[in-house]
């Protein structure tokens, strides 16, 4: 059994940027567990064809780690990968990563105030323990019939297989969300056929993603307040475009100018009006993609919008009893971020699992610890999503209030710390009272943003700015210490 003082759980962006902030606070004892082989999280997970960053890599980085070297607006899988790597390596956080470490079980420990954590190969302990296992983790694979009596090979986008080759086979893919609408244009030059099984139309607006000139990186790297200057013009930017998500005027408007990007790019009336969202804009996820529309006009691209009846084992049949053969079939169908894959396994004070406390429905001060549980921190937590930024800017904000919570604990000689009963239930009040006026609960559709209670346990309804205010600063009578 190892003793650490703190250990973090994922070694995405989450993970990563908080051992460096620890480290910057002189924090040295952080071990990071990644059950994966490799660091990066969900950018070492996702590897699909056409996997990239849909916010401009100068505000998708971190402020005190800025890449004056991103090759384009939109930075790719590969490069995002690479980025985090270098990160870790010059922070000297790599060899702080234990790889092939899969939790399987976190107590709290109250005889000795600390977290006990098992893996798939040893027992850990640690003075604090901050998960940062992702919303994003999980892959869901959906329930529909017949679905492993698929003959061909089938994977998860975030389970991309680069042994199969789709050259000239007939593939068909099911979902139109955010990985999809990436996959469908970088596969459509090289597949026979390509069979897009829609269930719900997204909303789709122009990323205008183009190469960063070598003399604007070098401009960035000789002189870097032009990159914040830069990364200071996209947060604004982000921060209006979040503005019809909360008033409904102001949807009609956004709707009606990113309503145009469909006019302009699909002139097929019937395959527009099969296209066309029939939700207020916002209400799931709002895409970025200036190849995804074309694609979709091509003549080997097929778009199904009747429902799918069941798959067979050589291809997929339609509610209207059109049967479709296919050779290979990817899943686009996305994750299950209201049912965090470690909340069974992480057991508090009470003997009660955040699964069983939450029941369904995640609920966290501030998104960031959860009464009943000392010493635990979530990075990425509930409410903390965001559909229109980077939420890199919302870990940051969560970096600062952990460590002032963890100066707080120390400079009161506590062994423990966790938000009160009171101040939790206050804060998620105030949220859901939030959440009442915004696009997710109004704008008439369906999304994973819900949990199964109905409550929007995922985003922050607000703009980044508020978030950041509001986690600036630590309330100390906000949290009991000894808890
Ligand atoms: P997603 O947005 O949840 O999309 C899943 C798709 O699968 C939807 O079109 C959904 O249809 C469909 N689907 C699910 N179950 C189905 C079923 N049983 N039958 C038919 N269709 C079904 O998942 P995702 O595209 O992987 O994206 C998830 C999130 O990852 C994004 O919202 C984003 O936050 C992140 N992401 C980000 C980037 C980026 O560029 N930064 C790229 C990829 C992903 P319905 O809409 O009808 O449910």
């Amino acid at each position: 059994m190892t003793h650490h003082q703190v250990l973090i759980i994922g070694s995405g962006f989450a993970g990563i940027g908080m051992a460096i902030r620890l480290r910057e606070a002189g924090v040295e004892d952080v071990v990071i567990l990644e059950r994966a082989a490799s660091l990066g999280g969900t950018w070492q997970a996702n590897r699909y064809p056409g996997c990239a960053c849909d916010v401009e890599s100068v505000l998708y980085s971190f402020s005190f780690a800025p890449n004056p070297g991103w090759t384009r607006t939109f930075a790719t899988q590969p490069e995002i990968e690479a980025h985090l790597i270098h990160l870790a390596a010059t922070h000297r956080i790599t060899d702080r990563i234990r790889f092939g470490e899969d939790v399987r079980s976190a107590h709290w420990d109250a005889a000795h105030a600390r977290w006990e954590v098992r893996t798939s190969t040893a027992t850990w302990t640690a003075e604090t323990l901050i998960l940062a296992t992702g919303a994003l983790s999980d892959p869901m694979r959906p329930d529909i019939v017949g679905l492993e009596s698929f003959d061909g090979p089938m994977f998860h986008t975030a389970e991309w297989d680069p042994t199969v080759s789709l050259d000239g086979r007939r593939v068909g893919i099911i979902g139109t969300g955010a990985s999809a609408i990436q996959v469908i244009p970088a596969i459509q030059p090289q597949v026979a056929q390509l069979v897009v099984a829609q269930r719900t139309p997204p909303w789709v607006m122009p990323r205008w993603d183009r190469a960063i000139p070598e003399r604007t990186r070098q401009r960035f790297a000789r002189w870097p307040w032009t990159q914040q200057l830069a990364r200071l013009a996209q947060y604004l930017r982000h921060e209006v475009l979040f503005l019809p998500f909360r008033h409904a005027t102001l949807r009609r408007v956004a709707e009606a100018v990113i309503g145009l990007h469909l006019r302009l790019q699909v002139r097929d009336p019937a395959l527009r009006a099969r296209l066309r969202p029939r939700y207020g804009i916002g209400c799931k996820r709002l895409l970025l993609s200036d190849d995804f529309y074309p694609a979709m006009t091509r003549p080997n691209v097929t778009l199904e919008t009747a429902a799918i009846r069941r798959i067979l084992p050589d291809g997929i049949e339609m509610a209207d009893g059109t049967h479709h053969r296919l050779d290979v079939l990817l899943l686009a169908t996305g994750f299950r971020p209201t049912d965090p894959p470690l909340a069974p396994a992480v057991v508090g004070a009470a003997g009660r699992s955040l699964a069983e406390v939450w029941a369904g429905s995640p609920r966290a001060h501030l998104g960031c610890s959860v009464a009943g549980f000392p010493n635990l921190f979530l990075l990425n937590g509930p409410n903390t999503g965001l559909g229109h930024s980077s939420v890199l800017l919302m870990f940051e904000a969560q970096f600062a209030q952990i460590l002032g919570v963890l100066a707080a604990r120390r400079a009161r000689g506590a062994r423990s710390v966790a938000p009160t009963e009171a101040a939790q239930a206050r804060y998620v009040r105030w949220l859901d009272a939030a959440h009442r006026t915004t696009v997710w609960q109004s704008g008439g559709c369906a999304s994973w943003y819900l949990d199964r209670t109905g409550r929007n346990s995922t985003l922050w309804p607000y703009g980044v700015g508020r978030y950041r205010r509001l986690l600036g600063r630590v309330r100390p009578e906000e949290y009991a210490f000894d808890a």
